[in-house]
Parts: C-alpha cells; sequence; structure tokens
C-alpha cells in the first residue's frame, strides 16, 4: 500500500459516444497520475442515462447518486439519446439532475483555440483564442425544467427563476477567475451577460452583478446584452475574457463558442459548487456517429485536466496540477504541427488515432509542463 494521497472518481459514461471516449479518457488520466507519481486515482463506473432509463426505469439510480456524492469528483462523458423521454417530451438528462443535486452553479466552459488545427474564422488573431463562458448551471430557464404548463392546448409557460444567494457565488466565482486569470498574463475582465433592457429577472441579475463587481473593484467589470455578445463573439472573440451568463443563455452561446474553435469535439466543461464538481465535455450523446469510431475524445481529455487542476487546488496536491497541465500540453502537442486532424474537423483521425497522438505526447513531451488556468 503506497502513501500517496487518493482520490476516488465516479465515472458515468452514459450513452451514445460516452462509451467510446470514456476508456481512452481514463487511460490518459491513468498515465498522467503514473507520470507525475504523487498521487492515485481510483475509478468507480456507475450507471445513469438513458440506457439506464430504459433498462430500469430510472435514469439516475439512488446508489448512483449516493456514490458520486461520495466520490473526490465525478466525471462524465455524455447523456441522453433523443428518442427516450419522459412522458412529457423532454429528453431524459441525469446529467442536469447532478447539476441541481450537487448545487452546481458554476458551469465553466473555457474556449481555447487548439494550434495545427484548420481555423475557423479568417483572422489571424482567431488562431489564439482564450476566453472562458461560465454558465450558471442551476437556475434561470431550466429552473423550469420538469414544472412548464400547457392550459388547454392553447398556451404553454416555463418560468425563469434567478436568486440574489446563487447570482452572489456565481458572479464571485467569476471574479476569482479572473483573477487568476490576470495573474496568468491574461487581461482579467469579467463581463455580465444579459437582457437587463427587457426583463425583470435579468434586471436583477445586472443588479447583482454590479453589487458584486464593486466588492471587485480591482478587476475591471463590463456589461453587454445577450444578442450582442452572439455577435461580438463572431466578430471579436479574441476581446472576450471571463464572460458570466445564465443558463439558458450559456447553454446557447457555449455551443456558439465551442464552434469557434472547431466544434463539440473540442470543448471541455466543469460544473462546479462549493462542494462537488462534475467534469464533462461539452457536448453530448452524438447519436449520429456512434459506433463509427469517429468520436472525438479530445473535449474529455480537456475536462479531465480541468478536473485534475481543481482536485489540486482543492486537496493541495501539486503534482494534480501538474498531470492536469500534461495532459492540456499533450492535447497542443498532438495537434500542434497541423498533421492530426479529427474527423470531426474534416480529417481522417477517429477516436484510436487521437488518442495514440496525444498518450505519445504526453509520454515524450517536446517543451516543460507549464501549469495553466
Ligand atoms: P445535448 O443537447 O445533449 O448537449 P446536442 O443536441 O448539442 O446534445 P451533440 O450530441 O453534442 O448534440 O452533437 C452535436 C453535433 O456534434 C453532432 O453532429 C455530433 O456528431 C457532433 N459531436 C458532438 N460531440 C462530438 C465528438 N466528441 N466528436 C465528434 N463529433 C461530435
Amino acid at each position: 500500500m503506497s502513501n500517496l494521497p487518493k482520490l476516488d472518481i465516479a465515472v458515468f459514461e452514459g450513452d451514445g459516444i460516452g462509451n467510446e471516449i470514456t476508456e481512452p479518457s481514463l487511460d490518459l488520466l491513468s498515465a498522467a497520475s503514473e507520470q507525475t507519481g504523487g498521487f492515485e486515482l481510483t475509478f468507480k463506473r456507475l450507471p445513469a442515462g438513458a440506457g439506464t432509463y430504459r433498462q430500469e426505469g430510472i435514469a439516475l439510480p439512488k446508489e448512483s447518486l449516493n456514490a458520486a456524492r461520495a466520490a473526490d469528483a465525478i466525471f462524465l462523458a455524455a447523456m441522453g439519446l433523443p428518442d427516450v423521454r419522459y412522458p412529457d417530451g423532454t429528453e431524459v438528462a441525469p446529467q442536469l439532475d447532478l447539476r441541481f443535486e450537487f448545487n452546481l452553479y458554476a458551469g465553466v466552459r473555457p474556449v481555447r483555440s487548439v494550434a495545427g488545427l484548420p481555423p475557423v474564422l479568417a483572422d489571424p488573431r482567431a488562431a489564439a483564442l482564450d476566453f472562458v463562458l461560465i454558465r450558471e448551471s442551476t437556475e434561470g430557464l431550466f429552473a423550469s425544467r420538469g414544472k412548464g404548463v400547457v392550459e388547454n392546448d392553447q398556451e404553454a409557460r416555463d418560468t425563469q427563476v434567478i436568486t440574489r444567494p446563487v447570482c452572489e457565488r456565481l458572479f464571485d466565482f467569476a471574479f476569482d477567475l479572473a483573477a487568476k486569470r490576470r495573474a496568468a498574463g491574461r487581461p482579467g475582465g469579467v463581463t455580465c451577460v444579459d437582457k437587463a433592457n427587457v426583463f425583470t429577472s435579468f434586471a436583477f441579475f445586472r443588479q447583482i452583478f454590479d453589487e458584486r463587481a464593486a466588492l471587485h473593484s480591482d478587476i475591471d467589470a463590463d456589461r453587454a446584452y445577450v444578442d450582442a455578445t452572439a455577435l461580438n463573439m463572431i466578430r471579436r472573440p479574441w476581446d472576450l475574457d471571463v464572460l458570466v451568463t445564465e443558463n439558458m443563455f450559456g447553454d446557447i452561446l457555449s455551443d456558439l463558442a465551442a464552434g469557434l474553435i472547431g466544434g463539440m469535439g473540442l470543448a471541455p466543461s466543469a460544473d462546479i459548487g462549493d462542494e462537488h464538481a462534475v467534469f464533462q465535455p461539452c457536448h453530448g450523446s452524438a447519436p449520429d456517429i456512434v459506433g463509427q469510431g469517429k468520436a472525438n475524445p479530445t473535449a474529455m481529455f480537456l475536462s479531465a485536466a480541468m478536473m485534475l487542476e481543481w482536485l489540486a487546488e482543492r486537496h493541495s496536491i501539486a503534482d494534480c496540477a501538474r498531470a492536469g497541465a500534461a495532459i492540456r500540453s499533450a492535447v497542443d502537442q498532438a495537434f500542434g504541427d497541423g498533421g492530426l486532424i479529427p474527423a470531426d474537423l474534416g480529417g481522417s483521425a477517429g477516436t484510436v488515432q487521437v488518442t495514440q497522438a496525444v498518450m505519445t505526447a504526453l509520454r515524450t513531451p517536446r517543451v516543460p509542463v507549464a501549469t495553466a488556468i
């Protein structure tokens, strides 16, 4: 028995391509932890998702939920299938249940270009995008999930909820992240994205943002409407730093942001609360490419890096941060010379080729690994 710190990871491979990208991601995590040597990871596979709902009549079994609660972090691939739905017509989505159950209010979606991949925007500045979208993940319009009403087959209503305690924690999280980014050489400003000119709930959202901004006066604070933000995300994404927004707006803008760096296969995320966190690629189960070997595991690899960095901070394990940075560097190295183009970006590299290239880069780094945010 070693005396190294042990970290228990609850793993949900879920549905669709989740089954194809989980194993490579766990292999990469194991390789990174063994290479740095200062900690041990154990993985506990847990059932949940559309397949589980189909078999057991429940999407997130109690035992899975309890095991996830007991783990140090939760690592999730993808859940849900378009044809597996609750009686009200909505999709089975236990990944959303986890966010509500564990109060994972801060949905962190880094948007970082990977050098060597085909550019999406022609402007050369788009080759070095580096911003973060923080999507509130426990309320907003999604608070109405399962509670919407249809009256007399004539009128439907879903209600948005914005609360002060969640907003305060969310905005403080955004300012803290901006401060860390500034310490790492980025501009480090926060923009509140809303529709405060039209809706009372968003005016309240912005009011609380202003209050919290006053408490973080060393960090630049800006405000923008969501429609203008969508436009600027295409026109001048290199000017963005930390954006913080409501759940539904974040859902939409994060897919747009993923498009700027080449698509869903490259976009990682973390849903972070005060006690728990779930790390998963931004994408869904991609049923259109299941079983074809085309699933790009990169978003899940980068989510693994985020998980290691979050664990490092929480448990003060420097090697864990090093392992996270090593995974991100390995991704950069694998794609860096332009010879590896994944299938979702128009190339021929499938899950196996991308995994092999990233694993090789992890084992034979060309440059020293720098820890990053
Ligand atoms: P959800 O609403 O559950 O997040 P979605 O409706 O946004 O899911 P995805 O499953 O993310 O849909 O798929 C959107 C598109 O992106 C599909 O064409 C899918 O094949 C593609 N895609 C998503 N993830 C990957 C991946 N890892 N590798 C390659 N293509 C992917």
